[in-house]
């Protein structure tokens, strides 16, 4: 399996903030979810693949070319947070300007798609709601048939019902030969329903990138005391927190391993969000 993503050691500074040594990639079938938390380097990590800053060391390859090449970006659909189009446009007029300019735009799809999300062709976007605009967005995105979609918090602030639609076309879009998504969100759980990988990046460091179904069924929380803790082989101890609101806790890597030591300890399956938490520190979001 080839990676349509591969950053190696990407390095990037700005005042106050490093983007340090990032190694990611993204495999053909596969979505990864990159979590972090705010100000982490995500969006920065998702720009310099799109060659959209140029980065102070490392290497980038988006499908074998270096990032911003024309005919790799012909080949990557993107979606952030904040695109939208110039708000006197209709999705008719985005339509036919978008099949003058892109290569591979192919009309009839688009059609499709905004006819199956429901969106209005002939409203104006500035009367669109936020997720009919990132529902267009992706929607355009799709319709040049891209590999890659690289989306940079694209189901924030949108309804449990019109992320779960959006879930499914990520899923349907995964499904065709050679297809790939790096996908940034906040929404732990849409990524745990979705993501084949998560990748993590903490304070400008990736902390991981790994298989979700291992991570979530190998990885536990053990609750306790700090005496109990300490019982814990430090090899075993991705983080520990002691004397949180819930008391101490520490993430280990291996659930089973733990339950055989500690037999008697309270030891539960964790969740992205939690282990999040442990790592910034927080016992509460
Ligand atoms: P969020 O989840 O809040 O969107 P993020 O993980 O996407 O955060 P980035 O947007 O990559 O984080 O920002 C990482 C750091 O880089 C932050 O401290 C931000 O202020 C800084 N940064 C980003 N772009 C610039 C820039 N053009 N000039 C200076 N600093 C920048």
């Amino acid at each position: 399996m080839s990676n349509l993503v591969a950053v190696q050691g990407l390095v990037k500074h700005y005042k106050g903030f490093t983007l340090d040594q990032i190694d990611l990639t993204v495999p053909e079938g596969e979505i990864v979810g990159l979590i972090g938390e705010n100000g982490a380097g995500k969006t920065t990590t998702i720009k310099a693949i799109l060659g959209v800053i140029h980065p102070d060391g490392g290497t980038i390859q988006v499908m074998g070319k270096d990032p911003g090449d024309r005919t790799a970006l012909e080949k990557v659909g993107v979606v952030f947070e904040d695109s939208y189009f110039y708000g006197g446009l209709n999705a008719h007029q985005v339509d036919r300007i978008l099949s003058g300019i892109r290569r591979d735009w192919d009309s009839d799809k688009f059609r499709k798609d905004c006819n199956a999300f429901d969106l209005d062709m002939k409203k104006p976007i500035k009367d669109f709601s936020r997720g009919m605009r990132m529902k267009l967005s992706l929607t355009t995105a799709l319709a040049s048939h891209p590999r890659l979609l690289l989306m940079d918090e694209a189901t924030s602030g949108l309804d449990p019902v019109i992320r779960g639609e959006i879930l499914d076309i990520f899923l349907t879009f995964i499904q065709d030969e050679g297809c790939g998504i790096l996908l940034s969100s906040h929404i732990t759980t849409d990524l745990e329903r979705v993501a084949d990988q998560i990748a993590y990046i903490h304070r400008g460091k990736l902390l991981f990138q790994q298989g979700k179904d291992a991570l979530l069924e190998e990885t536990a929380v053990v609750r306790g005391s700090a005496a109990v803790l300490d019982r814990l082989p430090q090899e075993l101890v991705l983080v520990r927190r002691d004397g949180g609101l819930s008391g101490s806790a520490a993430l280990v890597k291996d659930g089973a391993a733990a339950r055989r030591l500690l037999p008697d300890a309270v030891i539960d399956r964790t969740s992205i969000d939690e282990m999040m938490q442990l790592y910034g520190g927080r016992e509460e979001a």
